[in-house]
């Protein structure tokens, strides 16, 4: 896939989508309810692929969709909050690549024990 969906073109569309209704965003508080929900349903859809039984009429669900959901939530708190993903997403892989940076073993160091 070669499309170049950006924080920004999401941040855009939610909000586009948002403001053509009355009610807007979520109060903070209701927008965590769904966040949390949301990672529910992705636990269900993991449990499932991991052998839990599921209940009688339940389908095994669809986990890049479950993660579109999270992520749909999680760009509705930045904007309703004001806070930019892209920027906390950037400061967030800076910390892993520096502070985790001897964290994990690396590939290339594995290659030259064998
Ligand atoms: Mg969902």
């Amino acid at each position: 896939m070669s499309s170049s969906l950006t924080f920004e073109d999401a941040r855009q569309r939610v909000d586009a989508y948002i403001s053509q209704f009355e009610e807007g965003y979520f109060p903070p508080l209701l927008m965590l309810a769904r966040l949390t929900e949301e990672t529910g349903e992705i636990a269900r859809v993991i449990a499932h692929a991991s052998g839990k039984t599921p209940k009688p009429g339940e389908d095994a669900g669809d986990l890049e969709m479950e993660l579109a959901d999270l992520l749909f939530v999680m760009v509705c708190m930045a904007n309703e909050r004001g806070v930019s993903l892209e920027r906390g997403f950037t400061r967030m892989m800076q910390k892993v690549e520096t502070r985790d940076a001897a964290r994990w073993t690396r590939k290339d160091a594995e290659q030259s024990r064998e």
